[in-house]
């Protein structure tokens, strides 16, 4: 395909131009959106973009039948620099320069100052450059079949399937909100692809606030923002990830209002999402805030230990993999407050599961889930105390020998925890619980062990505990 375009490109452009500029490019990659093409200097990338730009694009969409878009790309590659030289004699000194900068081997070997800095061209590539804002594409996985539905995302769910169902209507714009990896960027994406299940001709821009920034100023420095402004408006439905990095860029806020201004006025759906609601942004345009909120806030907030087990079964049934429930049960306990960690955590015990040919039990993936910690001090009245506090028993209560189940159960945890997070001796332990004996320290550590293990709430109070004794410890002077 590259050798046609470079043929229809010869016979469109004067000698000089192609032999010096275009006939040295080869192609990199080409997919159904984009073509990668690479000139040999960085220099040469620039100005093929500056003044080439338009011949290949449409030299390319003529022969592919269709436009893609086209990144330029360079690399100074010492063994193809002489394909490049041109008869124009300014050019050729340039050449030069970065020929004689190349290192040799023999440069390389002399000295190791230089190694860090021996691959930098003379010239330095500007950033990638390409013919349009980028539409980042959506993740396969991000579907409503795959989001599983619980409590706390029951109304966000809800909204969700309501605009893509019938975009521009009620919810406009449609605000989610909620913390890190609780399923925001999932249920956007989800609307992005049932409206192109339902319309496959919409035009739907999902694109990241990073994104928008950089192609704002991509667009700035080419002297394109007609074409900036074409790309982010003409469309049916914009979909902004993490809309709270807008904070404080002001040239961004100003663009990305008109954006709005001209979507919301045609009847455009508009889908943001953060991690907190528009008025806790801090450094947001009074106005921007107040369109933020002019349709829904829908808010996602931790999932219940249901919700998290129901989250891995579905995540375990796609995957093909058969996992115990009890298993489930115990990571679901164990990850409380983000969902990707959670994941995270089901894929590291799978993986270890299968490298170790363990059986998958709660005992054989435990270690990796609860990766030991950064060594602190701990001592043996921060676990008292927190073990007290936590499980709401006197301190006096602990060290005493009253034989009530809950008051004998937080002391056997709080022996357990000591051995586990202190160095104190098995009689050191039963000294700081009021003169236990060590046997009965011994026994007390290995049924909270049995206990745990089989028991996926005592697995989330220890795991809670343990934290909360990390953080004591950590905040120790
Ligand atoms: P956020 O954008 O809020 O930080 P993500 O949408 O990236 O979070 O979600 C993190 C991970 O958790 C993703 O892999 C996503 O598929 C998964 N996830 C989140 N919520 C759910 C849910 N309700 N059902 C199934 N998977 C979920
Ligand atoms: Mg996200």
């Amino acid at each position: 395909v590259w050798n046609q375009v470079l043929e229809l490109l010869e016979s469109q452009l004067s000698r000089p131009t192609y032999e010096g500029w275009i006939k040295t490019v080869v192609a990199e990659e080409l997919t159904t959106e984009r073509l990668t093409i690479r000139t040999p200097h960085p220099f040469a990338k620039n100005w093929l973009h500056k003044y080439y730009f338009q011949n290949i694009n449409s030299a390319v969409a003529e022969i592919l039948g269709y436009p893609v878009e086209i990144h330029i790309v360079s690399s100074p590659n010492p063994n193809s620099s002489n394909e490049a030289l041109v008869e124009d004699e300014s050019d050729r000194t340039t050449l030069q320069v970065d020929e004689a900068d190349d290192p040799k081997p023999s440069d390389l070997k002399n000295s190791d100052t230089k190694t860090s800095s021996a691959k930098a061209p003379v010239l330095l590539p500007l950033p990638e450059i390409s013919n349009a804002p980028k539409n980042s594409t959506l993740n396969a996985k991000y579907v409503f079949t795959r989001f599983v539905v619980g409590a706390t995302n029951r109304m966000a769910h809800a909204a969700a399937l309501a605009v893509a169902e019938s975009p521009g209507r009620e919810f406009n714009p449609l605000f989610l909100c909620g913390g890190v990896g609780l399923g925001k960027t999932h249920l956007m994406q989800a609307i992005a692809h049932y409206r192109l299940e339902i319309d496959p001709a919409a035009r739907i821009f999902y694109v990241s606030t990073e994104q928008f920034t950089n192609d704002l100023i991509t667009a700035i420095r080419k002297d394109s923002m007609q074409s900036f402004r074409e790309h982010y408006r003409d469309i049916d439905m914009i979909l902004v990830d993490d809309i709270q990095f807008i904070e404080g860029k002001e040239y961004t806020q100003e663009e990305f209002f008109h954006t709005f201004n001209t979507l919301y006025e045609s009847g455009k759906q508009i889908i943001l999402a953060s991690d907190r609601p528009p008025n806790q942004i801090p450094k947001l345009q009074e106005r921007l805030c107040s369109r933020f909120s002019m349709g829904l806030i829908a808010d996602i907030q931790v999932p219940d230990l249901e919700t998290r087990m129901a989250i891995l079964q579905k995540k375990a049934e796609y995957e093909n993999l058969r996992i115990p429930s009890d298993v489930i049960h115990y990571i679901a306990a164990s990850y409380t407050s983000n969902i990707r960690e959670l994941e995270g955590a089901l894929v590291r015990a799978v993986a270890y599961i299968s490298i170790s040919g363990l059986p998958m039990t709660i005992e054989n993936v435990a270690p990796v889930l609860n990766p030991p910690k950064e060594p602190v001090e701990v001592s043996a009245e921060m676990v008292l105390d927190v073990v007290a506090e936590l499980m709401n028993i006197d301190l006096a209560d602990l060290q005493s020998n009253s034989r009530r189940r809950e008051i004998s159960q937080a002391r056997q945890v709080a022996m357990y925890l000591m051995r586990q997070h202190t160095n104190l001796s098995l009689p050191k332990i039963g000294e700081a619980l009021g003169g236990k004996d060590h046997t009965t320290v011994m026994y007390s550590c290995d049924k909270v062990t049995q206990l745990q293990a089989k028991d996926a709430d005592t697995a989330q109070l220890i795991r809670q505990l343990s934290d909360r004794i990390y953080f004591v410890a950590q905040s120790q002077p």
